[in-house]
């Protein structure tokens, strides 16, 4: 088992952003938790269970590799809605596990009504409309064929649900453009309707759409880094402050990152800390080395720039972030010694490393920060 470092998710901390969500989106609101990337960063199997604990049925993934994690361990009591990627050869325990999936192309149609007439079982599809992101989806003038194709197929295709994907809703500068995609969505669901085609639900928001854009509510939110505690970006947080008296974030981080001391040696002045030159010693100094490094998905961009906590106190990562290990300065930090916790993400004491100072100090996407922390390091659910 590895024990360079540990990842707490906090059940507690997760069921306050539920409880906020629910509430700002609406009891009619479908949530479902979107734990693609290996529930960005948290754990896929560790965090279902977690978030199936405090009351969400729904998750959407990206592939069905993710989808069979899930299933493995919440089998039928959960919907699971694939957004993304389908081999072909996935897709007969895709249907027969009934497991919702996007369609953007008539190929993936035609195969899954095949698929299911022969399984004898309906194929649940979202048909996924292009409205401006130019990634996936139908076009608008495609949809009189899938609506007659959908008609032709009804006995092995549920067209259960309608849905689309924004284009940069967390920046205002996407203002309209993100109008314009509302636009043609509800052009193709009036296109669906005229052939009485009309999907059980119509989803199309994102966190930043949610909170940005109510309309794109619809019957279903896809909401992934608001239910970690995290925002999609300053704005939509500023954006939500400036809508509220008081001025405080309701979310909580839910994950926390630890590792401990591996070991602590003193520096003479004018000595190289580490591989090169990136760091000399100033002064005399000690330093604390942590089993931990790039390989483990802290960033190497974080070299002489990164922050964690040791005994209270926030320390500096000196020299450059290696494959395994990084080195800390803990000369101001009296009785150090091997074994004690050092924190990454979380917080300790009085202090805390928010995701979002790894952010500004090594222009990383909190989203891309996250999803980087390996899969090999252990999860382990806290309340
Ligand atoms: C990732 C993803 C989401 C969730 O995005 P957040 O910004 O994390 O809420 C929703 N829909 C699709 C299609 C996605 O790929």
């Amino acid at each position: 088992m590895h024990k360079n470092s540990i990842i707490e998710i906090n059940q507690n901390a997760h069921k306050n952003n539920i409880d906020f969500l629910k509430k700002t989106f609406g009891k009619k609101v479908i949530l479902s938790s979107v734990v693609k990337g290996n529930a960005y960063g948290h754990g896929l199997k560790e965090f279902v269970l977690m978030a199936f604990a405090n009351g969400i049925t729904h998750f959407s993934v990206f592939d069905v590799e993710e989808a069979k994690i899930i299933f493995d361990t919440l089998g039928n009591k959960v919907t699971i809605l694939i957004m993304g990627f389908v081999a072909d050869d996935d897709l007969a325990w895709v249907i027969s596990h009934q497991i919702e999936f996007f369609v953007f192309e008539r190929y993936r149609l035609a195969k899954a009504s095949k698929i299911a007439k022969k399984l004898n079982q309906k194929a649940i599809l979202h048909i996924e409309i292009e409205t401006g992101m130019n990634r996936t989806g139908f076009k608008i003038s495609e949809i009189s064929k899938v609506a007659q194709f959908l008609i032709k197929e009804k006995d092995n295709l549920y067209f259960k649900g309608l849905c689309t994907h924004f284009a940069g809703a967390e920046s205002i500068a996407n203002y309209y453009r993100v109008q314009k995609q509302i636009v043609i969505f509800n052009e193709a669901s009036s296109i669906f309707s005229t052939f009485e085609l009309h999907p059980k639900i119509k989803h199309s928001a994102c966190s930043a759409a949610a909170m940005m854009f109510p309309e794109t509510r619809m019957d279903l939110v896809r909401i992934g880094i608001l239910q970690y505690g995290l925002w999609p970006s300053p704005e939509v947080l500023v954006s939500y402050l400036n809508s509220k008296k008081k001025k405080i974030d309701p979310l909580q981080r839910v994950i926390t990152w630890k590792s401990e001391v591996m070991s602590v040696k003193r520096v003479k002045s004018g000595e190289f800390i580490g591989y090169g030159t990136s760091f000399m010693a100033k002064n005399k100094m000690k330093i604390a080395t942590i089993p931990l490094g790039y390989s483990h998905g802290y960033s190497r961009s974080l070299s002489n720039q990164g922050r964690v906590l040791i005994n209270g106190k926030r320390c500096m990562v000196i020299g450059t972030v290696n494959m395994n290990m990084l080195t800390i300065d803990v000369s101001e930090i009296e009785h150090v010694k091997k074994g004690d916790e050092v924190v990454l993400i979380g917080t300790q004491e009085k202090l805390t490393v928010s995701v979002a100072s790894f952010s500004d100090f090594s222009n990383q996407l909190n989203y891309e920060l996250l999803t980087r922390i390996s899969k090999t390091i252990p999860r382990k659910i806290t309340l």
